[in-house]
């Protein structure tokens, strides 16, 4: 089929809720991809965050093909080693004493928030229920994560939203003017990735952290997009220097296959008991078999201190770039503001120069792969000079 092909036959059978960019990708390696007539991108969003160990990694593939060959689900009314072994090296790896495991990031969320109310409720009666979550955040797209979400552009046509969620705005005052007896969690993004990569500002985590523990209120962090390695530790809560109690982990988690993780600490292991919760694709052997090569590989001192010097040269060649205002985020999870030109024109003719990246609100936002190549950054920021100077 011709790319030409591939889109109007896209056109006439999804629904359109997406507004799709013009490439169409066929194959591709590491942060490189080809469109069916052989011109060349380079990937600077990881398919949003997701493809952490860029296209087809070789370990990553010998691992989901393996398992692929041996048992491709088993429901999880069995057990399984795949499942089994990803579970264990992921709480080895985070600390974390329990995961359950989904399929997306709302769906963690969606555990989480289910964790925090039961807890809640048990420890302090039927209206411990209340979620403060922060604005402009962003938690998924299920009725309950879009209630979550802290934006009201996501509070339309679909309602009811579940209701006992508060909005508070990312200050200490605010949060304790929303905080009542009735709080079982905070939920917050250290870094709002769809939000327009906006960092929290450390001191303002470590009093929510200590407000929180003051008040037995769980502290939930979403690290759906920060998560696994993305800012250059395993998880971005350990550059902020708080422990959340319960933590969900998705985009890169699988390298390119579909999960949603909810770890939470020791204290909180046996909250959702038997029958409280499921979900029949969750904790999938091909998916763990991959992901376990992902956390293995990740969470190694070495890789992380990478990802760490590739975000410390791609902001330093962002800020000295003409056309860009401010430089803002993590390891590798950066928003550059562009100074002319709307981040959205502008992520539009980088695509079209053969240069894959995301928007953040009015920001330009990077998720390159955690393993993309010095030749491969220097690629797509030529991509992006040229693109900036004609802007
Ligand atoms: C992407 C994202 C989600 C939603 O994840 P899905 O896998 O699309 O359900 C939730 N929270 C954050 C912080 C995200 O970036």
């Amino acid at each position: 089929m011709t790319s030409e092909e591939i889109k109007r036959l896209d056109a006439s059978s999804f629904m359109p809720t997406y507004g799709r960019f013009g490439a169409v990708l066929c194959s591709g390696r590491n942060a490189s991809a080809k469109d069916c007539e052989g011109k060349e991108y380079i990937d600077f969003g990881s398919g949003i965050g997701v493809n952490s160990l860029g296209w087809c990694d070789e370990g990553w593939v010998k691992a989901v093909c393996a398992q692929a060959g041996a048992l491709q689900h088993t429901s999880n009314l069995y057990y399984s080693p795949a499942p089994a072994s990803f579970a264990a090296e992921l709480c080895r790896v985070s600390g974390y004493a329990a995961v359950f495991l989904g399929n997306s990031g709302a769906e963690a969320n969606e555990c989480a928030i289910k964790l925090a109310r039961k807890h809640g409720v048990e420890q302090k009666g039927e209206s411990c229920c209340e979620i403060i979550t922060l604005r402009n955040s962003f938690h998924g797209r299920t009725v309950t994560t879009l209630a979550a979400t802290g934006q009201d552009s996501f509070h339309q046509y679909f309602f009811p939203f579940t209701g006992g969620f508060r909005y508070a705005e990312p200050s200490l005052e605010d949060v304790k003017a929303q905080m009542s007896e009735n709080t079982c969690a905070v939920m917050v993004e250290f870094i709002q990735g769809e939000g327009g990569v906006l960092p929290l500002d450390p001191q303002f985590v470590k009093d929510l952290a200590a407000l929180c523990r003051e008040r037995g209120v769980l502290l939930v962090a979403d690290e759906v997009q920060t998560g696994a390695g993305r800012t250059g530790s395993f998880y971005c809560c350990q550059q902020y220097g708080v422990t959340p109690d319960v933590l969900t982990s998705a985009k890169g988690l699988g390298g390119g296959l579909p999960i949603g993780a909810c770890l939470c600490t020791e204290e909180l292991k046996d909250v959702m008991g038997r029958s409280m919760h499921g979900s029949t694709f969750g904790g999938n052997p091909v998916v763990c078999a991959g992901a376990l090569e992902v956390v293995r590989r990740v969470s190694q001192p070495e890789f992380l201190a990478q990802v760490r010097e590739k975000g410390r040269y791609l902001r330093q060649r962002l800020e000295q770039m003409e056309g860009i205002a401010q430089v803002r985020g993590l390891g590798l999870m950066l928003g550059a503001l562009p100074s002319r030109g709307t981040a959205a024109q502008l992520a539009a003719a980088c695509v079209e120069e053969g240069l894959l990246v995301l928007t953040a609100k009015d920001s330009l936002r990077f998720l390159p792969p955690l393993t993309i190549t010095q030749e491969e950054l220097d690629k797509g920021l030529a991509i992006l000079e040229r693109v900036l100077a004609s802007a």
